[in-house]
């Protein structure tokens, strides 16, 4: 019985994991329960699962679940307080985490702390403390087992194959709804344009760092770090159709990538039952009615997302911080319809610019960049 902690139930991996959990209800546990601010949606969730913990982020909502599922006696919890007591109980032995942003960091290494595995789907964990979280891990002895497509693809490519037996890993990008435009038709592009995905079905946040290349730059990172490559030895492919996961190039040549339809139920149940592979009743690939498959160089003077991630990769320190925090406050203010969609790079680039960077970040300091670029990206753009 695997014992789960579900950072982040209401979102789309959150969704997901629950339903891969509820097709393994012999095998997989609840034991914890954390959202944001969906109230309804966690009651639903609680009352199925039964969890012993529940942890609503905004205290507002926690209240308010508190008084909705007073039958059940399970208490509920709140805060980033709240998210690092549920990520250490006792009773769990691995923690999911799947919400999106920095606000992942601090409850994941507690759970390493706690010696709990890590099943990994924040993204920026990895980029911008993975020089704590990994290490870490490792003294722990935990296991990090990615969740994301690609990251879960190259993990099975390996399938326990040495990082010094890796020659390049071939991380593949669908392109996002926006592959193959130019730089002017990008101007007037709105967020629901940039919602619109073509394979994946994921958040608003997600959906938007894919059609700007953001996305995959940083799975780059967070490659660089799970798997022990420099940046060089990292080539992002775009393939369109989204059936290549990813792989691995070895050092003899071969290479061995992972392949099916786009679903994220599979690398969600592959991470849970690591290193097991067990039935899933989903959808089989069908390559006769796919036809073929193709790839093309990522265009990274129009997508300079990709661009800006790696130079950020390369000066390493605090800058991934400083991309990814820019790239957070831009996202959310494109969404809202504050600005225009190539400002999302020119945020980025700036706050870049701006920032001195710090070798060896510890938290306070990883924070601290990002509030930093937060206070000089609002006054610049008045926002
Ligand atoms: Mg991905």
């Amino acid at each position: 019985m695997r014992k789960i902690v579900l950072l982040g139930s209401t979102g789309s991996i959150g969704t997901q994991t629950l339903d891969v959990v509820r097709n393994n209800s012999s095998e997989l546990e609840i034991v914890g329960l954390a959202a944001n601010r969906r109230v309804a949606d966690v009651e639903k969730q609680v009352r199925e699962f039964h969890p012993r913990y529940v942890c609503m982020y905004e205290p507002d909502a926690a209240k308010e679940l508190q008084e909705k599922i007073s039958d059940t006696g399970i208490k509920v919890l709140s805060g980033m307080d709240g998210l690092l007591e549920i990520v250490s109980v006792p009773e769990a032995d691995t923690v999911l985490t799947a919400v999106v942003g920095m606000i992942g960091i601090r409850p994941t290494i507690k759970a390493i702390e706690s010696g709990k595995d890590i099943a990994l789907a924040n993204k920026e964990t990895l980029v911008c403390a993975g020089h704590i979280i990994m290490p870490l891990a490792r003294e722990k002895g935990v296991q990090m087992l990615p969740v994301d497509s690609e990251h879960s693809a190259i993990f099975q490519s390996l399938n326990g194959e040495p990082a010094d037996k890796i020659e390049k890993i071939l991380l593949t990008a669908s392109g996002g709804p926006f592959r193959g435009k130019t730089r002017a038709e990008l101007e007037n592009m709105t967020a629901a344009d940039a919602l619109k995905h073509p394979n994946w079905n994921m958040g608003p946040k997600v959906t938007i760092d894919s059609s700007s290349l953001v996305n995959k730059g940083l799975e780059v990172m967070e490659a660089k770090w799970l798997f022990g490559v420099d940046l060089d030895r990292i080539q992002v492919l775009v393939h369109p159709q989204s059936i290549v996961h990813s792989g691995v190039q070895f050092t003899d040549g071969a290479v061995i990538a992972q392949l099916g339809v786009p679903d994220m139920k599979l690398p969600i149940q592959y991470a849970l039952f690591y290193p097991d592979r067990r039935p899933m009743a989903e959808k089989r690939l069908d390559l006769f009615e796919l036809g073929s498959l193709t790839f093309e160089k990522p265009d990274t003077e129009t997508f300079r997302g990709l661009k800006l991630a790696y130079d950020s990769a390369r000066i390493g320190g605090s800058m991934p911080t400083v991309f990814n925090a820019a790239n957070e406050m831009a996202v959310r203010r494109f969404l809202k319809g504050d600005i225009r969609y190539l400002e999302i790079y020119d945020m980025i680039e700036e706050a870049m610019q701006h920032h001195d960077r710090i070798e060896n970040p510890d938290v306070a300091a990883i924070l601290e960049a990002e509030a930093e670029t937060y206070r000089f990206l609002s006054e610049k753009y008045n926002i």
